[in-house]
C-alpha cells in the first residue's frame, strides 16, 4: 500500500518533531523576568538580538530594567539607553505606553493583565503604539503564557521554501494569519495543556533552523528538514528570501 500523503499540518508538526530531535529543548524566552520578555518583544522589532541586549544591558545598569524603573525613567533618559536597538523615537514612548496600560487598566499588575481572556488580550495589545500581531504574539506567548503562535520572518522563510502555504502575498495580516492557523492546525492534536510550551518551542526551533541553515540564502546541505523539501523545491541552495 502506498503510504499516505501528508497534510500540510501534517508536515509541519513533523518539521517539529525533526527541530526537536536536532536541536533539543531550547528553553526560551532568553530573559529573567515577564517584563524583561515585554521589553525585548518591543526592542527586537526591526533589529538584532545582540543590539536588544546592549539595550537591556543598560537598562540594567541604569536599575531600569523593571515596571517601576521604566516609570521612573524620563523619556529623554529612556531613549537612550534603548538606542543601540535603532528606532528609540519610537519604541521608547511605545514602552511608556505599555507601562501606562498597565498601571491605568490592571492595577500595576502583570498577572491581572495575563487573567484577561487572549483574544481581549490580544486585541487590547494591538490598540497599543508600536505593537503588531509578531509583538502582540510574542508578549502573549512568552511573557503571559497564553497558548498562541508567533509567526515570523524565519517562520515565513522556511514555510515558502518547503511549499506549505504560499506567502507571497503583499497583504502582510493575510500571509501572518495563515502561517498561524497552520501553525495552530499543525498541533491541534496535542493536548490544550501543552500548547503554549509546544508554541514556544517550535518558534524556539524554527529560529535556530533558520540562523543555522534557512539564511536569506538556504543552505539545505546537513540540514535536518532537508528530507521535507518537495523535489520541486529541491534545487534552492541558490534562491535568495531576504529577512525583513
Ligand atoms: S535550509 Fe533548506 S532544508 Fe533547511 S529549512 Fe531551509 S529550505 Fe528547508
Amino acid at each position: 500500500m502506498a503510504p499516505r500523503t501528508l497534510s500540510d499540518p501534517e508536515r509541519l508538526r513533523r518539521i517539529h518533531g525533526w527541530l526537536a530531535a536536532a536541536y533539543g529543548p531550547q528553553h526560551w524566552w532568553p530573559a529573567e523576568t515577564a517584563f524583561e520578555v515585554i521589553l525585548g518583544a518591543y526592542l527586537t522589532q526591526n533589529t538584532s538580538w545582540k543590539a536588544v541586549e546592549r539595550s537591556l544591558a543598560n537598562l540594567r545598569t541604569a536599575g531600569a530594567l523593571s515596571i517601576d524603573g521604566i516609570r521612573k525613567l524620563p523619556a529623554a533618559k529612556l531613549q537612550r539607553l534603548i538606542r543601540p536597538s535603532g528606532f528609540y523615537t519610537r519604541k521608547a514612548p511605545a514602552i511608556r505606553a505599555f507601562v501606562a496600560l498597565l498601571d491605568n487598566e490592571f492595577g500595576a499588575s502583570l498577572d491581572r493583565l495575563a487573567a484577561t481572556p487572549t483574544e481581549t488580550l490580544r486585541q487590547r495589545l494591538l490598540a497599543l503604539p508600536g505593537v503588531g500581531d509578531e509583538t502582540a504574539d510574542a508578549i502573549l506567548l512568552y511573557a503571559l503564557g497564553h497558548p498562541v503562535p508567533v509567526a515570523d520572518a524565519y517562520l515565513r522563510r522556511l514555510v515558502e521554501r518547503h511549499g506549505l502555504i504560499s506567502t507571497k502575498s503583499q497583504d502582510h495580516s493575510a500571509t501572518y494569519a495563515a502561517l498561524v492557523k497552520l501553525t495552530r492546525d499543525a498541533f491541534s492534536k496535542d493536548p490544550h495543556a501543552k500548547q503554549a510550551l509546544l508554541f514556544n518551542e517550535f518558534h524556539a526551533l524554527t529560529v535556530a533552523v533558520g540562523k543555522a541553515h534557512c539564511r536569506s540564502r538556504a543552505h539545505c546541505d546537513g540540514c535536518p528538514l532537508a528530507p521535507d523539501l518537495p523535489h520541486a523545491h529541491r534545487d534552492i541552495s541558490d534562491q535568495r528570501i531576504t529577512i525583513e
